[in-house]
């Protein structure tokens, strides 16, 4: 039998000569393996048509052998799929979206809010400026952090509450954000900015939104236990 369900492509790998693993985020089934058998040479079924971020309607079929992967039978676009404009930062930010959600997610462990911040982000993230494509970048990250339960303090330390007026040390371990008087002297999971992100200008301005991004990045290999390959692209600081 059969099992249909609406999912994202998070990622894929090739196997053997011809065929694919593909890694879907699913709305039923949450984050599945499928073994796509010659999608490399049956054209007609499969080309254009197993794109990462692009969400599918997809029946696949469970393996008969204990230990084998299923098997994706019928792919197609989705209607409520959004094709991405993409662009150099546009394909970053997604790579890093699907990576936290591929590193951190157990197989068939669904989550609906998960898939619902994939369709946050590819229903929002098609603009041409520059400030509010990382900003939707940020958001995607921080409200998936939150259903993990690890949301990262940002604009307040995350030990006393107060507000801040500039983000200088960031603490992976512990919570984000920390004032220098909270801050403690193991320093091994603190990241100390040379230049500090001003708060008040945050919302404007590229350079420290890069910055931001990227200690959120951090943040989420630390609490993974893995590294990262899109971070890499991002701005080193
Ligand atoms: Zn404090």
């Amino acid at each position: 039998m059969s099992e249909k369900t609406e999912a994202f492509i998070i990622s894929k790998e090739e196997s053997g000569d011809s065929s694919y693993v593909v890694t879907f985020y699913s709305k039923l089934f949450g984050k599945i393996n499928l073994f796509v058998k010659s999608a490399r040479t049956s054209k007609k079924r499969f080309q254009g048509k197993l794109e990462s971020g692009n969400l599918y309607d997809i029946e696949f079929i469970k393996a008969k052998k204990l230990g084998s992967l299923d098997s994706l039978i019928k792919i197609d676009i989705n209607n409520d799929n959004r094709f991405i404009n993409f662009d150099k930062d546009i394909s970053i930010f997604q790579a890093l979206i699907l990576e936290a959600i591929n590193k951190f997610e157990i197989n068939e462990q669904p989550n609906f809010e998960i898939y619902e911040i994939l369709k946050f982000f590819s229903l929002n993230i098609n603009s041409h400026g520059k400030i509010k494509k990382i900003k939707i970048a940020i958001k995607t990250l921080n409200k998936y952090l939150k259903i993990l339960g690890i949301q990262p303090s940002i604009k307040k330390c995350y030990k006393c509450k107060k507000n801040m007026h500039s983000i200088k040390y960031f603490d992976l371990k512990n919570g984000g954000s920390v004032c220098s008087k909270c801050k403690s002297n193991n320093n091994s999971s603190i990241f100390n900015l040379k230049n500090p992100i001003n708060i008040k200008k945050l919302s404007n301005n590229y350079e420290s939104l890069e910055i931001l991004l990227l200690l959120i990045s951090k943040f989420c290999e630390y609490h993974s236990g893995k590294i990262f390959n899109s971070v890499k692209y991002l701005r080193t600081t």
